[in-house]
């Protein structure tokens, strides 16, 4: 127990390994930013691992890189970090390397035969999406594009090539939506951001942006002021962002929405279903209803895709099934995410729904209330 009362965390990240930070450089994104932990010297230490017991992890982030911002390594409460649903996101873990499923490949959507131009993915015809910024503030273990992050040359780094970018949505007048992506795009210095909206807001045929961040969850901080009114201006813009477990859901969090929420700019969520993580009825209820009650609306919940480096995250797709179909009706619509898997070959996205209707006719349909009860309706 603390002096006042509260219950002290069995391991305070923040006390042991940050102890005489202020409140004000704990609270300031550069502080943050520059104090993150990453490559195999911080990680042995977090750790507590030397030697050959070392050397799996060493592997691993010879392949895969590794970075945590203090405040999103702080959230961890369990004395086992390997075990944390927060820890597991993001401490490299041998199996990246030495699971392999037949079925995952390193591009599995292949957004690589989708580039007409370097750096933009064009897979639906009416909306494009652009890897803006290589780097992530915290690397994700169940990341989709981490075959990207030892490649930053797959973004779009000099003007010539921002410039193809522009000129290709110029020409493909049926694109009415870019998505900024990355890597995190809204690390992108904020002068080179704001050129870029401008740009893609005087294209005729752009009619709405959208960014992917994560910042949200593990950088709120960065989610500033000045940051919400240079994107109120770009407007109509969406921001999605990346919860998976509730406990990321912190009053630093609440607050970060909130300012982008009071800059008119609508917040929503796409989860990933991680084993272990939140592929469990009660955490994914909560998970979305904590959401819902920060106005965060739950956008998708993405099956782990078919990445190489993310099998041991991969859930039976019946798993995400039986979450939907528990949480339909015994929850607000508002809280319920549309069950999703990236099909491998670039074959799109498809929704995996629980099915309510399980026969219709010229005549009839059959329905499966959600309570379980079996309802015919005749039609004549
Ligand atoms: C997911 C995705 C989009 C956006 O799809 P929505 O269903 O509109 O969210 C766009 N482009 C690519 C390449 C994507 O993977
Ligand atoms: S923030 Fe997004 S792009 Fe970056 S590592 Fe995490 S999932 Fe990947």
């Amino acid at each position: 127990m603390n002096d006042d009362g509260s219950i002290a965390l069995k391991t305070g990240y923040r006390q042991k390994l940050w102890p005489d930070v202020s409140a004000r450089d704990w609270a300031d994104y550069r502080w943050q930013l520059a104090n993150r932990l990453h490559g195999a010297a911080d990680l042995s230490r977090l750790l507590g691992l030397g030697g050959s017991e070392f050397q799996p992890f060493e592997r691993c982030i010879s392949k895969y890189r590794w970075a945590v911002t203090p405040y999103y390594l702080s959230l961890i409460e369990e004395e086992n970090l390997l075990s944390d649903p927060i820890g597991r996101q993001f401490i490299p873990d041998p199996r990246e390397i030495t699971v392999k499923s037949q079925l995952s490949s390193a591009d599995p959507l292949h957004e690589h035969n989708y580039s007409p131009v370097k750096g933009l993915i064009h897979r639906y015809r009416d909306r494009a999406l652009i890897l803006a910024w290589p780097s992530c503030s915290c690397y994700c273990r169940h990341c989709n594009r981490k075959r990207t992050w030892k490649q930053p040359e797959s973004v779009p780094a000099k003007k010539e090539a921002w410039r193809a970018i522009f000129h290709y949505i110029k020409e493909h007048t049926e694109i009415r939506e870019i998505l900024l992506s990355g890597g995190d795009p809204l690390l992108m210095p904020l002068d080179r951001l704001e050129s870029i909206l401008k740009k893609l807001k005087d294209i005729k045929n752009v009619k709405v942006l959208r960014i992917g961040t994560r910042l949200p969850v593990v950088l709120p901080m960065a989610i500033t002021h000045k940051l919400c009114r240079m994107l109120s201006r770009y407007r109509p813009l969406w921001l999605n962002t990346h919860f998976n477990h509730p406990r990321e859901i912190t009053h630093q969090a609440r607050q970060a929405c909130e300012r982008l929420q009071e800059a008119g700019i609508p917040v929503s969520n796409q989860s990933v279903l991680l084993k272990g993580i939140n592929d469990d009825i009660s955490i994914m209820k909560d998970l979305c209803c904590r959401l819902q009650e920060i106005m965060v609306r739950p956008y998708y919940l993405f099956h782990c895709d078919f990445v190489q480096g993310t099998d041991h995250f991969r859930t039976k797709i019946q798993k995400g099934i039986d979450i939907i179909d528990k949480m339909w009706g015994h929850t607000g619509g508002m809280c319920i995410p549309n069950y999703v898997v990236d099909l491998p070959a670039g074959l799109g996205k498809a929704r995996v729904m629980p099915p309510h209707m399980a026969k219709l006719s010229e005549s009839m349909a059959l329905f499966k209330t959600f309570e379980g009860k079996t309802v015919k309706l005749l039609f004549r």
